[in-house]
C-alpha cells in the first residue's frame, strides 16, 4: 500500500452496495482495517455481529456517549449510528489505513477532526431508479423505512461533490478497481 495511517471515509446512499464493495476491498487489501460502528437498529439476517456492526441498545449507546467512547455519531432514520473511538486512535497510532462507512454527517464531522488524514469516497448509483430498485430488492426495510431511506438518499446525493472522489457502482468489479486505484495513489 502506498500510504498508511489514513482515514478512508466511505459514504453513499442506502442500497448503493457499499457493503458488497467493502467485502471486495477487504479481500484484496487485507491490511485495511474496518471501523465497525455501533448501531441501535436491529440486525438484518445477512449481518454478523462485530463484522457489520455492534448492535447495541439505546441505553448502551447513551452510556458510550457519556463515557466519551464515540468519535462521531448520527441519527439516521429512527436509529443511532456511531464510530467507536478507541480502535481509530489505536490504528492511527500504528499507522494503518482505516475504512469508515459513515453517512454524510459523519463525513463532515470526521473531516473537521482529521482533515489532513482523510480520503473521502462517495459511491453513486447509476441512477435514482436503479437505487430504488436495489433497495426494494434487498427487502430489508419496512415500507415506511424504505420511503425514509429514499428521501435521505436524495439529500445525500446532493453532497457528493464535497467528497474527494465519486465512484459509480454500476459494475461491482469496475467500481472496486476504481476504489483500489484511488487507495493506491
Ligand atoms: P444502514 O442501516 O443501511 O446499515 O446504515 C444507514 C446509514 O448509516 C448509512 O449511510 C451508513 O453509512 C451510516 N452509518 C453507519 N455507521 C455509521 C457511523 O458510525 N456513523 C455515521 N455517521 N453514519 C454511519
Amino acid at each position: 500500500m502506498a500510504n498508511c495511517g489514513r482515514l478512508i471515509l466511505f459514504s453513499g446512499p442506502s442500497g448503493v452496495g457499499k457493503d458488497t464493495l467493502l467485502d471486495v476491498l477487504f479481500e484484496k487489501r487485507p491490511l485495511l482495517r474496518h471501523s465497525v460502528s455501533v448501531t441501535t437498529r436491529n440486525k438484518r439476517d445477512s449481518e454478523v455481529e462485530g463484522k457489520d456492526y455492534y448492535f447495541i441498545s439505546v441505553e448502551k449507546f447513551n452510556e458510550m456517549l457519556k463515557a466519551d467512547e464515540i468519535l462521531e455519531y448520527n441519527k439516521y432514520g429512527k436509529h443511532f449510528y456511531g464510530t467507536p473511538k478507541k480502535p481509530i486512535d489505536k490504528w492511527l497510532k500504528e499507522g494503518v489505513d482505516v475504512i469508515l462507512k459513515i453517512d454524510v454527517h459523519g463525513f463532515e464531522n470526521v473531516k473537521k477532526m482529521y482533515s489532513d488524514k482523510c480520503i473521502s469516497i462517495f459511491i453513486l448509483p447509476p441512477s435514482l431508479e436503479v437505487l430504488e430498485q436495489r433497495l426494494r430488492m434487498r427487502g430489508t426495510e419496512t415500507a415506511e423505512d424504505f420511503i425514509k431511506r429514499m428521501e435521505i438518499a436524495v439529500e445525500e446525493l446532493k453532497k457528493c461533490e464535497e467528497y474527494d472522489y465519486r465512484v459509480i457502482n454500476d459494475s461491482l468489479e469496475k467500481a472496486a478497481e476504481e476504489i483500489l486505484t484511488i487507495l493506491d495513489k
